[in-house]
């Protein structure tokens, strides 16, 4: 049956895993495929961690690369829902383009390791997520495994992400003890078994105090354990709250086991019932409804190509409204020229295939010979342009110059390609006598990447010199303040756009400097309001 354009958009669900390394990811995200057949067994997703990167590894690096391409965006039907994910770069290749990605996501799916609870790189890209207000659901993961006890995990999600918890399943036992998880909202019990745990066997049950729990997990202090802990949350836990769950306030959790398979469709059912649809997304001229007609979508990655015989790059669009159909004309708003979109590539699981048609909220890869930009519109008619992507401090900084002078000017135009991707951020100090540019990198695998692909692409050999700074702080003021704070700080640069940015080595040279000038404001990035 042919949908309608406002079916087509409505069941669209694009979203983002954000989790630290070795949480399970790539494992989830392969049972989530499997689901949505887009892979016939679990264990086809590729890991890139796999490999570990060498300098001298750049061809393998540049094949990571092509694998990341096909896989930074995974699509496929699931009942009568058309979903996107999309992969955020981890472990050495997490780079700003894993932030950048959560722009383009309507929701995020938090998974957490039982064990370890909230971890480093889950904090950060927790933060991206909460800046834009979008929905967060949380997966707590390998309850096949001794963890930490689901109360502390809440609390932890609450002192540490600011963010609280609705479970809307909770697990009775753990580890070797585990048995099952109680569904709230459909009152039923999944039972787990150890020997084949993908093998689910549901009891439906008329609620946490009935008999027939106690003759099924068959162990008093486990079910006593559980009524305690079901009535503690009833009393004193939050409730569950649509309108703080649309607004990221509020994380629905889910337990389970991603490797066993285990609650892993329930939390996918559940998800996609609640995740919202493409969200309306701001523009300079007003807000852009998906349901516009009018096709517009922003760039946000952009893909330097894994072939070293060909330069090309993909740029990622995100489809904010109407329809792309093969070969149709575009406006490149920031160069206000037309531009005809002729072989655009959509990401099945596996493959990348031509594509002919793509609605509000999918994702399509660009052919780009070096027109696009990060944050660039496409608008089929019309001139407005979307939100100014943002930058995020960078967390590991060199001092960059050319070898040879004469070649200066194949290296600017490198180092501003390179920063037009957006694999790197460059920066110019402030005050020094001889100005010097930075390089700051999100990842420090960029900075292999840099010299690689300045000497690959451009015949540029450049030095690098490591500068102890881990973060960068966009800042703003009154002037008067601002005259102040400069007076005394040595650490300033510029950014691109002449946006003044200080550095700082650590997190206690970042605080003193935040309780001495309280008029000034710090930014994480460079979105100042
Ligand atoms: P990623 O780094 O987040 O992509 O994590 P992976 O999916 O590669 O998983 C990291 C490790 O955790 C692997 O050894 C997985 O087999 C393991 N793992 C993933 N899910 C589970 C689970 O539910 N239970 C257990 N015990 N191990 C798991």
């Amino acid at each position: 049956m042919k949908l309608s354009y406002e079916q087509e958009v409505q069941s669209r669900k694009t979203f983002a895993i954000i989790s630290h390394p070795d949480a399970g990811k790539t494992t989830l995200t392969e049972k989530l495929l499997y689901f949505g057949g887009a892979i016939r067994e679990a264990g086809t997703v590729k890991g890139r961690k796999n490999s570990k990167h060498a300098m001298s590894d750049w061809m393998e690096i540049e094949k990571q690369r092509g694998i990341s391409v096909t896989s930074s965006v995974m699509e496929f039907q699931y009942k009568d829902f058309h979903v996107n994910i999309l992969d955020t770069p981890g472990h050495e290749d997490f780079s700003e383009d894993t932030y950048r990605t959560l722009t383009a996501a309507d929701s995020a799916t938090m998974l957490i390791d039982v064990a370890k609870g909230v971890e480093a790189q889950t904090i950060k890209l927790f933060k991206v997520c909460s800046m834009r207000g979008i929905p967060i659901f949380t997966f707590i993961n390998k309850l096949d495994r001794q963890g930490k006890d689901p109360f502390e995990l809440m609390e932890e999600l609450e002192d540490v992400l600011g963010i609280r918890s609705y479970p809307m399943n909770w697990p009775i036992g753990m580890g070797q003890d585990f048995r099952a998880v109680y569904d709230r909202h459909q009152k039923r019990l999944e039972l787990y078994n150890h020997n084949e745990p993908s093998k689910i066997t549901i009891i439906e049950v008329t609620g946490c105090d009935d008999p027939l729990i106690d003759e099924v997990i068959n162990d008093e202090s486990l079910v006593n354990q559980f009524r305690e802990e079901m009535e503690l949350l009833d009393v004193a836990g939050d409730q569950f709250e649509i309108e703080l769950i649309n607004t990221g306030k509020l994380t629905p959790i889910f337990f389970g086991s991603a490797i066993s398979n285990f609650g892993v469709q329930t939390f996918l059912d559940h998800f996609l019932k609640m995740a919202p649809s493409p969200t309306a997304r701001k523009s300079t001229e007003g807000i852009v409804n998906p349901l516009d007609q009018n096709f517009s979508g922003f760039i946000f990655k952009i893909q330097a190509n894994m072939n070293p015989a060909h330069r090309d790059r993909i740029a990622f669009l995100r489809i904010t409204s109407g329809i792309y159909k093969k070969g149709m004309n575009v406006n490149h708003v920031r160069i206000g020229k037309p531009l005809r979109l002729a072989q655009p590539t959509q990401f099945l699981a596996q493959s990348r295939n031509a594509v002919e048609e793509a609605y509000a909220g999918d994702i399509i890869g660009l052919f780009d010979p070096g027109t696009f930009r990060i944050g660039d519109t496409l608008v089929e008619n019309g001139s407005f342009e979307f939100e100014e992507m943002p930058h995020f401090s960078p967390e590991h900084f060199c001092v960059i110059s050319v070898k040879d002078a004469l070649k200066h000017k194949s290296y600017e135009k490198g180092l501003r390609q390179l920063t037009e991707e957006g694999a790197i951020q460059l920066f110019q100090t402030y005050q020094k006598v001889v100005e010097q540019q930075i390089v700051g990198v999100v990842g420090v695998l960029q900075f292999e990447v840099l010299e690689h692909r300045l000497k690959a692409e451009y015949k540029v050999d450049i030095r690098l010199e490591r500068l102890p700074f881990s973060y960068a702080r966009w800042v703003s003021g009154d002037k008067k303040d601002l005259d102040a704070f400069i007076r005394t700080q040595r650490n300033l640069a510029k950014d691109r756009d002449d946006r003044l940015v200080v550095l700082f080595e650590n997190d206690y040279q970042m605080r003193t400097a935040q309780d001495k000038y309280p008029n000034i404001k710090f930014y994480e990035n460079s979105f100042i309001k």
